[in-house]
């Protein structure tokens, strides 16, 4: 699903580091800048099962941060192993040089340090009855993590970025997507790549507006790629896209809200589309 290729790495090393001053550590604690996060292309990633399922999915794991409380932990050194196999390093580091790269006072024990991937937008051909958001201009960290963590949740396939975005790599998206960020292809575009691609787009263009004429509910979305397009939380769709769309739904309100939250419509709209294809567990009785 990636940019990044995967190569055969030489294994990587386990290092002891308490002091803030080490310069892997440095270069940890300034990816909590984009500009940095750019530069070195990579990203942060909290939590013990996070780092295994990003393994799993196939990421390239560069360092594997954990807490010398982690030191005998079976499923710390197991994860630590496998990184070590793959070429990552392990830096095994005090409770205080974790809560810095964290930025947070209780840090979880484990923190991984990933390549970042995007998936370009020429790779994107959506078939079947396939579910792709875009979003325009999304300027929220929290929106942005919880929209890919509801993409993955009903199945739909991806998100396509839309202009000038916040970065899916910030530590507050990777966050909101609770672990999704590695399961669901983020697309970065500009509104001219955007709108070039739409028009071999062969399928259903959905866009939400506040000056929707259609009730979202009426629409039948089934039996063909869907392309659901979100606007930016304070301008809503620009005009050049909203002519784009093949339809312009509503999702109807009562009560004085203008709108709903950017992620909160998000959601309406996937469960919506992706209705008939999601089914209750069953349950043992
Ligand atoms: N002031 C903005 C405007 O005029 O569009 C509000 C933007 S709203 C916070 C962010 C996006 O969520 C909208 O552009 C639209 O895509 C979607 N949205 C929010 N509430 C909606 C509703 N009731 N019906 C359809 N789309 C909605």
């Amino acid at each position: 699903m990636s940019t990044a290729r995967t190569q055969t790495r030489a294994p990587g090393r386990v290092r002891a580091v308490t002091s803030l001053a080490n310069p892997l550590v440095k270069d940890i604690r300034a990816l909590a800048m984009k500009k940095f996060r750019d530069q070195q292309g990579a990203f942060v990633a909290e939590g013990l099962k996070l780092v295994i399922d990003a393994l799993n999915l196939g990421w390239t794991i560069r360092t594997l941060v954990h807490a010398k409380a982690g030191r005998g932990n079976p499923a710390v050194e197991k994860a630590a192993s496998r990184v070590v196999a793959a070429g990552g390093d392990v830096l095994e580091v005090s409770e205080k040089v974790l809560a810095a790269i964290t930025r947070r006072d209780n840090p979880q024990m484990v923190v991984g340090v990933f390549t970042q991937q995007t998936r370009p937008l020429n790779q994107v051909r959506p078939a079947d009855d396939e579910v792709w958001v875009a979003l325009d201009r999304v300027r929220d960290p929290g929106n942005l993590g919880t929209v890919i963590r509801t993409v993955d949740a009903v199945g739909a396939k991806g998100v396509i970025l839309v202009g000038d975005s916040t970065d899916p790599f910030a530590i507050e998206t990777v966050r909101a997507t609770m672990g999704s960020i590695f399961a669901v292809p983020v697309v970065r575009a500009s509104t001219d790549a955007f709108l070039e691609w739409r028009r071999q787009f062969a399928g259903l263009v959905v866009g939400t507006h506040l000056k929707g004429a259609v009730d979202y509910r009426s629409v039948d979305y089934s039996g063909q790629p869907v392309l659901l397009v979100m606007g930016n939380e304070q301008q809503g769709l620009p005009d050049a896209i909203t002519e784009a769309c093949d339809r312009l739904v509503l999702i109807p309100q009562a009560g004085r809200a203008d709108s709903l939250n950017l992620a909160v419509a998000t959601g309406v709209m996937l469960f919506e589309i992706r209705r008939k294809a999601l089914v209750m567990p069953e349950v043992e009785r």
